[in-house]
């Protein structure tokens, strides 16, 4: 089997082989990756500083072609990376494919971007000096991310940093290094001088934690869970570095008694339980009005019934496999742990065995949760979900903000003043109307406030805030 290595400085190096594993079929090898050290991570770091003078003063068609060509290749292998995608990360086909499409488009918009840049010339409030304010690359970049979604948010932070002329030192997840070796090995084909993008695929205790103690990266852009990321804010303050941090999230999910209920009942299913619950974007808190409360929850267990979970490449699977044993665990934990809290287990609750041996957990409801249990405050990131029945509208709206968390929040209803009100009032940074919690465009912004979000942010043109930094200079005529 080929190892494949890390690239530093434009060469592919390192030989200490570690295996990836298929979670649909734990026999399964997906490929073999060279685990970097912390000596690995620096040599990245000092490459990526020694390029950064060049590249950021590089020509906008150098780095559009770059781009739109890296943008071609990742559309034209679609199903070949969309299938690696579910063989080491477990989700669909559809999904894995939908997910490299994504890519493919990230990349394009930020080509785009490459040839939008503008700065602005603006009179100064004293005679005969002229204001220009421009943005100008932040520097030698940080990007550490989450195994969950291995292209689409490797794709989010490496397109807008190479766009805006920063160079990056790049530590995928130790679950999915395959994905992002291949978008690395995509972008170093397309052209990329020695030093711009630096691969280093390893432990976080060790090449993150290297990434966070270096005082020679000007950013470092974040997306894992809270606690993480608790810790890059603080390496970061330490090191006066900028930092952006999307972090995890408890999404509420709200059904009125005047929701429409099939359209609540596909929102409900495809936010908690789609590509297994493991989403920061997921809802498993469902906060369902009284007078819609038990026709919804017998509608939902019936859609749950009708899901199939298996190998993630078998045809007609809806939902693949949890990423891996110690996932699978803390799902199972929760389990127990809504059990106990005395919610009501009305769907699901077991793992269960497939033809493979993999890690395969029921869809899971629990009715008659309240916001005060552990499951109804703690993200559990499987497909894992539970109901919280409520009086009306309003009370709805405050289980919904009462969260350490705010990334994304859904409303099933057919009533304008309430969709409207809901949009106004609610904590979360991404709000959906009649549509699921999870689920969102490639080309506007990504984000949240709380717990779940630090920083500008991510995607679309507003990316440009954290990627670059804005220069005011002053001329006398
Ligand atoms: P994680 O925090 O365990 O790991 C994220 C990344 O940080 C990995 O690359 C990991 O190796 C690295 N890391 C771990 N310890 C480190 C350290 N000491 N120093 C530096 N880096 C270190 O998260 P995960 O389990 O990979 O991902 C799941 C989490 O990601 C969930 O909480 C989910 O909500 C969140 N997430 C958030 C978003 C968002 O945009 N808000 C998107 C996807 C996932």
């Amino acid at each position: 089997m080929t190892l494949h290595q890390n690239l530093i400085a434009g060469e592919w190096v390192g030989s200490q082989a570690e295996e990836n594993i298929n979670p649909s079929d734990t026999r399964d090898v997906v490929g073999l990756y060279a685990q970097a050290s912390a000596d690995d991570a620096n040599a990245a770091i000092a490459a990526a500083k020694a390029a950064f003078p060049s590249w950021s003063r590089s020509g906008i068609l150098e780095r559009h072609a770059i781009l739109k060509k890296t943008a071609d290749e990742i559309l034209a292998r679609k199903d070949e990376l969309g299938r690696l995608l579910s063989l080491e990360e477990g989700k669909t086909l559809a999904e894995g494919i939908g997910e490299t499409i994504r890519a493919a488009q990230i990349f394009d918009f930020f080509a785009g971007e490459t040839l939008r840049l503008t700065g602005e010339l603006v009179p100064s409030a004293r005679p005969n000096i002229g204001v220009e304010i421009t943005r100008e690359p932040l520097g030698p970049i940080g990007i550490i991310t989450p195994w969950n979604f291995p292209i689409a948010i490797p794709a989010w932070k490496i397109a807008p940093a190479l766009a805006y002329g920063n160079t990056v030192v790049f530590k995928p997840a130790e679950l999915v290094p395959g994905c992002s070796w291949a978008i690395v090995d995509i972008l170093h084909r397309a052209g990329l001088p020695k030093g711009v993008l630096n691969l280093v695929m390893g432990r976080g205790s060790v090449v993150g934690q290297a990434m966070l103690d270096s005082p020679h990266l000007a950013g470092i852009t974040f997306t894992g869970s809270t606690g993480t990321g608790k810790r890059v804010a603080a390496a970061s303050i330490e090191h006066n570095r900028k930092f952006q941090l999307e972090m995890g999230g408890k999404n509420p999910m709200v059904v009125l008694d005047d929701a429409d209920l099939g359209v609540a009942v596909e929102a409900a299913a495809n936010s908690g339980f789609f590509s297994t619950g493991q989403r920061c974007t997921a809802s498993s808190r469902i906060i369902v009005t009284e007078g819609i409360h038990d026709k919804f929850v017998e509608a939902l267990t019936e859609r749950l019934s009708k899901l199939n979970v298996d190998h993630a490449l078998k045809e007609g699977t809806h939902i693949g496999p949890v990423v891996d044993e110690r996932q699978l665990k803390q799902d199972c934990d929760y389990i127990d742990i809504g059990r106990k809290e005395g919610a009501k287990l009305a769907f699901g609750g077991e793992r269960i065995e497939r033809e493979t041996p993999g890690f395969y957990l029921q869809p899971t409801l629990f009715t008659e949760a309240t916001n005060d249990m552990r499951i109804s405050r703690e993200e559990i990131f499987g497909p894992v979900a539970a109901v919280i029945r409520v009086k009306d509208y309003e009370e709805a709206l405050a289980v919904a903000n009462d969260t350490p968390f705010g990334l994304s929040a859904g409303i099933a209803t057919t009533s304008l003043k309430h969709a409207t009100h809901f949009k106004r009032n609610s904590e979360a940074g991404m709000v959906m109307v009649n549509l699921p919690t999870a689920g969102v465009d490639f080309h506007v912004p990504f984000g949240g406030r709380k717990a779940s979000s630090f920083g500008p942010r991510e995607q679309g043109k507003y990316a440009a805030e954290f990627f670059t930094v804005v220069k005011t200079a002053y001329t006398l005529a």
